[in-house]
């Protein structure tokens, strides 16, 4: 370390840490104005289609319902149709995967509002258990190694029961379905009218969030678990020169995801989220980039938001223009549906689908016989 502090050129460059907060507020007061614009819609579902003026539903609500994009993605796949259900959650899907296959997961340290809102609780939580122990509160490995599989069960069940278990068929069976067209809907009631065990989940949540940062994304996201294997593969990796590296550690004590970046050469791992926190702290220029593992390139970490919001925003664009942003449901379909809305079912269980599948593919065969006679 004596012989690195006579060559130390001190990193002059400014933190993005304050542009990136900007950037994730933006996405918040995007999803409040898509929040209020829903709940005009419901408003006006509710009046039975009397009210005076009608609300259009905004199809940016979609990026709610990752579920059913994922099904609409396999749907694509094995039938090259957009699904009409939820377009604009299909697109979110492909922009959102897009990101992450560009810059690692980012999705989830730029744009998610949930991660945004568990950063801000962890924020907190680090500045209590500063005060009270001197130190942050990290999750002993024993216990953090199980507990991250646990969002991978779930992706895998998630990834098992549509890529596995269903059909071209049975996808459309579902994505047609009132539950799928409604899901939105009914997800609003779900927190507008939530359950005290609902509420119970989420307070538990909260107070694990403040005492370890990122609970939720770390150990339960499945959505969260899907990028991070999709980040694998992205080209651009937090690098570091461990020639002008004075091995103060400040990168690995900055690093949300408790990775040890002081210790590696490339950070290839499924939960950096390219927060860029690390290389904002580091003390010696160049010694931390976010670069191309192919060209050795680095990015300009002030341009990456630019190119978050370019990737992503270009994808949404592709949609609106190609006229896949809207659904084609009609208001007299939303009203119809709306009658129902509590009896609405869905048919989601494996053993659901495969009935689903037989009773289908029976349907099939009896269609076939009916038309050779
Ligand atoms: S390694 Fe760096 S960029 Fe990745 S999560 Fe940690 S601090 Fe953020
Ligand atoms: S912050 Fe990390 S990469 Fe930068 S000098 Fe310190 S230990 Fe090395």
């Amino acid at each position: 370390m004596e012989a690195k502090k006579n060559k130390i050129i001190k990193n002059d460059e400014k933190s993005i840490q304050k542009y990136r907060f900007l950037f994730q507020s933006i996405v918040v007061l995007i999803c409040i104005w898509i929040g209020v614009e829903f709940y005009l819609f419901i408003n006006f579902l509710e009046s039975g289609g009397l009210a005076s003026e009608y609300f259009r539903r905004p199809a940016g609500v979609e990026a709610f319902l990752p579920i059913s994009a994922l099904m609409s993605l396999y749907f694509f796949f094995l039938t090259g149709e957009i699904h009409q259900a939820h377009p604009a959650g299909f697109f979110i899907l492909i922009g959102i995967i897009t990101v992450s296959l560009a810059f690692g997961k980012s999705f989830c340290s730029w744009m998610c509002p949930v991660g945004f809102i568990s950063e801000l609780i962890g924020d907190f939580g680090d500045k209590i258990s500063k005060k009270l122990f001197k130190k942050k509160i990290i999750m002993p490995k024993f216990i953090d190694i199980p507990l991250r599989s646990l969002k991978y069960l779930l992706l895998g069940f998630f990834v098992y029961s549509i890529f596995f278990a269903m059909t071209a068929a049975s996808l459309k069976y579902f994505l047609d379905s009132p539950y799928n067209i409604m899901a939105d809907v009914k997800m609003f009631y779900f927190f507008a009218d939530i359950s005290r065990f609902s509420l119970i989940v989420i307070a538990v949540l909260f107070v694990l969030s403040i005492v370890f940062r990122n609970f939720w994304c770390r150990y339960l996201c499945p959505y969260g678990a899907l990028l991070g294997v999709l980040s694998l593969a992205s080209p651009n990796k937090i690098k570091r020169d461990p020639v002008s590296c004075i091995d103060c550690g400040l990168c690995t004590k900055a690093c949300p995801s408790n990775i040890k970046v002081d210790k590696k050469l490339t950070v290839f791992s499924d939960e950096c989220s390219t927060c860029l926190s690390c290389v904002d702290v580091c003390p010696v220029k160049d010694t931390l980039q976010l670069k191309s593992i192919y060209t050795n390139k680095a990015q300009d970490k002030k341009k990456i938001g630019f190119a978050i919001a370019a990737i992503y925003l270009s994808i949404i664009a592709l949609g609106v223009i190609t006229g896949n942003w809207h659904n084609k449901v009609s208001q007299e379909e939303y009203l119809i549906n709306f009658k129902d809305i509590n009896s609405l079912g869905h048919p989601t269980s494996t053993r659901d689908i495969e009935y689903l599948n037989k009773k289908l593919s029976e349907k099939e065969v009896a269609n076939g016989q009916r038309n050779s006679r």
